[in-house]
């Protein structure tokens, strides 16, 4: 038998991480030594006994042999911070691929050198009501940006300087010269930073409703009671969730215990944050993108500290090291950013699962559109739903038109606006209230359909679309079955099938030409290159500073516009294109989130959705905001088909310099795979599907394929990923990288 050797770290940070040292496994550990397990080592010159934790095992030695010296034996399992991490490291690892050090780099702070560093405030110099004052004369002499700043200093005297610039959008001009004008001051301190640091107000706080109390009670119970509970609350926007939450965590803080909150990047505003601070002052703090390095690193050791309770962020919070964590809520559970998009490619779902369970923590997932994953495994009884049925805020559902694109193609009309949507246009033009059209983008890969009957091309085996290349080819970037683009719909015979090319711009103008008076805005990726611009977009919208606001799938979420009673959706079909199994699901979401603007204030909204497929579940659900109905066609085609979450999947993304060398090595790794044999337990195989090319074939001159792997049980995927990275360790491929995506979110 040959010798097993293991890299062991003795340091546990973020730096140190590269530096790690080599040791025998000796014989009496080769069955029960496993990566990510706290091991004693005999250290330095005097041996001394020291704890290092084994983040790889291998049959190389990088050493003399002769003089690597043998691991003394396992050590107790601990309960400390550092304890937790490495076993959440090893967790990341395992079920999503990548390397011990990868993962280690995902779950810890990067430290930086603790410098006093300057931050600056803005605080308010006038008393309320002369700010209230200001605030109305610069909004009668329509100065926006001086209106919202003052307004913002109404609700919270003292607002970090960051916020007013980003999440508010107002320019460093704007604020100097209200500091001229007396109404506010600039202030410079040094210490601590912490990003929220605002002075806490007087709250006043509504009892819970039955239907809120019924879910915090009987979290609460069954906390108490030892069980580690996970829940789903699904309620759609406005009906008391974000309330729960935070009644859920005032409990957790009488227990001693703390909470982390997540919430998608995007929807991380202003409002949001005040809500949390106004219940919880210094006690909550805020992890995003835009914290540097060092601040990030300061959150953490103030969490490990005990210096806070709560901590709010994107995914990455879910690593805030907190000694007895007690809660973590994940809103807005079925968004597609809670997957990390590089190696290790986790889910932020799955992973907070295993944090709670790493710390005897609940988890509470929210959403108004729960994810495929999240219901499946509520009706299986693994988590615990809970409904929450109205909406607090009052409005009422918008009435939804649906119209039959193929039907106005036929009557004449070949604009890109229906009759129905050009007349409910003019109708709040003339009323001054204010309209969304919504360019349903997203996973958008040149999708084929036809004008006249509305049939997409799809994949004789993978039942998506297929996707048109260069050369009037036609793709499926699942199985890479290809067929020559038709020059006429093989369903009705007319030539009218091609992709859609309608951009936000188009839109734009086609609108002005229909009414030249329009005062538009547009949202998209070319307009909010930078995180500022797009706060800026929204508040500008949200101070009526436009009639219509034109954009992609980031103008469905965030902010509330009151004055929006009419949403039109261009082309709903354009998601349910994608050449991916969860374009059904994304369509009904988008759908659903876009129908859901309108009329959310005192107005009754209207909503109009355009689409090629009229029928189409996805369509019909959405319009009827029916979720349940929408569930059990969605789950049908998922079982059918073998997609998760009634089954999982594994796509092995294979990156080469050279295009043959990539095209080799997914072949001969898709061939590894299937000739996996049986594990002796019964089971049956696991299904391959491919190798293609990705549906971007090559990006900066690196070559992409890809292929599936199938099967119902995650860990026989898990074993997949496991034989193929010894296979990869074994060659190691020169001109090539694989990288691991379980579950994928999106079609490479
Ligand atoms: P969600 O998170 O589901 O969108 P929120 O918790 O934000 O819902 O609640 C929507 C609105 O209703 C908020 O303005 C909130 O202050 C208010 N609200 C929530 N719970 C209650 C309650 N029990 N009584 C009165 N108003 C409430
Ligand atoms: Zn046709
Ligand atoms: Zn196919």
């Amino acid at each position: 038998m040959r010798d097993l050797y293991a890299d062991i770290i003795v340091d546990i940070s973020h730096e140190k991480l590269d530096k790690t040292f080599q040791y025998r496994v000796p014989e009496k550990l080769r069955d029960t030594l496993e990566v990510g397990m706290c091991v004693m080592i005999p250290f330095g010159n005097g041996n001394t006994l020291r704890k290092g934790y084994c983040i790889a095992i291998g049959e190389t030695c990088k050493f003399d042999p002769t003089r690597t010296k043998d691991i003394a034996g396992i050590a107790e399992k601990g309960v400390s911070v550092e304890d937790q991490m490495i076993a959440l490291a090893a967790f990341i690892r395992r079920n999503f691929g990548g390397t011990m050090i990868q993962a280690l780099k995902t779950v810890l702070p990067a430290k930086q050198s603790v410098r006093q560093l300057e931050h600056k405030r803005i605080e308010r110099l006038l008393d309320k009501e002369a700010t209230i004052s200001l605030q109305g004369e610069c909004e009668r002499k329509h100065q926006v940006a001086k209106g919202r700043l003052l307004r913002a200093l109404v609700e919270q005297p003292e607002i970090p300087y960051e916020w007013v610039t980003g999440k508010l959008g107002v320019a460093s001009s704007t604020v100097k010269s209200l500091e001229r004008a007396g109404a506010l001051r600039v202030v410079s301190t040094t210490g601590y930073r912490n990003p929220v640091k605002l002075a806490q107000e007087e709250e006043q706080r509504f009892p819970l409703s039955r239907e809120q109390q019924k879910i915090v009670t009987n979290i609460c119970q069954e906390f108490d009671a030892g069980k580690i509970g996970t829940y789903l609350i699904y309620g759609i926007t406005g009906s008391g969730k974000t309330e729960v939450y935070m009644q859920l965590i005032s409990e957790m803080i009488e227990r001693g215990r703390q909470a982390i909150v997540l919430i998608p990047e995007i929807a991380l505003t202003y409002q949001t944050l005040l809500r949390f601070y106004k219940r919880f002052g210094d006690r909550v703090s805020v992890m995003n993108s835009t914290l540097s390095p060092g601040e990030k690193y300061d959150q953490c050791e103030r969490a490990k500290n005990g210096e806070i309770d709560v901590i709010i962020g994107p995914r990455s919070a879910l690593f805030t090291p907190f000694p007895k964590l007690g809660l973590i809520v994940m809103d807005e559970e079925h968004e597609g950013s809670y997957k990390s998009e590089s190696t290790p490619k986790y889910h932020a779902r799955e992973t907070a699962l295993e944090v709670a369970r790493i710390h005897g923590a609940s988890v509470v997932l929210g959403s108004a559109t729960p994810s495929l994953e999240a219901y499946y495994r509520a009706r299986l009884g693994e988590y615990r739903i809970f409904s929450l049925k109205e909406r607090l805020t009052g409005g009422t559902l918008p009435k939804v038109h649906t119209v039959d694109l193929r039907a106005e193609l036929k009557e004449g009309n070949r604009s890109i606006f229906s009759r129905k949507l050009q007349e409910l246009l003019a109708d709040r033009l003339a009323k001054g209230q204010q309209s969304m059209l919504f360019l349903n983008r997203r996973g958008y890969a040149g999708f084929i359909s036809c004008r006249a009957c509305g049939h997409v091309m799809k994949c004789p085996h993978c039942d998506v679309s297929l996707s048109e290349h260069r050369g009037g080819k036609l793709i499926c970037h699942y199985c890479g079955y290809e067929e020559p683009k038709p020059e006429r719909c093989p369903s009705c015979g007319s030539k009218y099938i091609m992709g859609f090319k309608a951009g936000t711009q188009q839109i734009e103008e086609k609108l002005k030409e229909l009414f030249p008076a329009v005062r538009t805005l547009r949202m998209d990726g070319d307009t909010t290159r930078t995180k500022d611009s797009y706060e800026q977009i929204l508040s500008a919208f949200s101070n009526g500073e436009a009639d219509v606001l034109i954009g992609t799938q980031m103008i469905v979420k965030g902010h509330d516009f009151p004055n929006v009673t009419l949403v039109g959706v261009l082309a709903a079909d354009l998601s349910l294109g994608a050449n991916d199994y969860r374009s059904g699901e994304r369509t009904f979401q988008l759908l659903t989130q876009a129908v859901g603007r309108a009329g959310r204030g005192k107005l009754p909204g209207e909503a109009v959705i355009q689409t090629y497929q009229p029928e189409h579940y996805a369509v019909t659900h959405a319009a009827g905001q029916d979720y349940e109905g929408f569930y059990e066609e969605e789950i049908l085609y998922r079982e059918l088909s073998g997609y998760p979450p009634a089954a999982h999947m594994l796509a092995v993304q294979i990156y080469g310099k050279y295009e043959d060398g990539a095209k080799q090595l997914a072949k001969k790794l898709s061939d590894v795979v299937k000739s996996i044999e049986d594990d002796g337990t019964g089971d049956d195989r696991v299904s391959v599907i491919g190798p293609a090319p990705a549906t971007i074939g090559k990006i900066n001159d690196i070559f992409r394929f890809v292929f599936y792997v199938k099967h119902r049980e995650y860990g026989r995927l898990v074993h997949t990923k496991d034989v193929l990275e010894e296979e990869l360790q074994r060659s190691q491929p020169k001109w090539e990288s694989v990288q691991f995506d379980f579950d994928p979110m999106n079609t490479m």
